[in-house]
């Protein structure tokens, strides 16, 4: 039997399917700038994650000790590559530029462990929040996918009004 048209209160019903198709074509932007606090350039055509140069930090922590990594440049892909050292998934790193070991700024604190923070590069090479990328420091939380600030931020304000 095919659903019904109209609920049991008489109004018609509308199927809410947009916002999920909305996320799948966010999925499809990739960034190609990403730049450290002091205007480095993070994007490496060397290191390609998921088919797209991705965004080369240096990582350190208690448990992973000392490497480098390669994230996605995707948004809302958490897919990374490991491109020296080892690296504890589920414990919050600290990210730094490979090229002069500035650590990235941090945007605010991420719900998913007691130490986790995002963590920004910014779009252009003089340092803008609002023109910026976040992702979480612990590489297993969904947060870890690259995020624009700006629209955060944005969005966020708009909630409060
Ligand atoms: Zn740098
Ligand atoms: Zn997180």
């Amino acid at each position: 039997m095919p659903g019904n048209m109209f609920n049991d209160k008489g109004r018609l019903n509308i199927p809410e399917i947009e916002h999920d198709e909305r996320k799948t074509i966010k999925a499809e932007v990739v960034v190609n700038a990403a730049y450290c606090p002091e205007g480095h350039n993070l994007i490496s055509v060397d290191h390609d994650v998921s088919g797209f140069p991705g965004i080369i930090v240096r990582f350190r922590g208690r448990k992973s000790g000392n490497g480098l990594v390669s994230l996605s440049a995707v948004f809302g892909d958490t897919s990374y590559s490991v491109i020296e050292g080892e690296v504890d998934p589920n414990e919050p790193l600290v990210f730094s530029c490979p090229n002069c070991g500035t650590e990235l700024d941090v945007l605010a604190s991420c719900p998913c462990s007691p130490e986790a923070v995002t963590v920004m590069c910014y779009l252009y090479p003089r340092k803008d929040p609002h023109q910026a990328i976040a992702f979480c420091n612990v590489l297993s939380c969904p947060n870890s996918a690259v995020i624009r600030s700006g629209e955060i931020i944005r969005m966020l304000s708009e909630l409060h009004l």
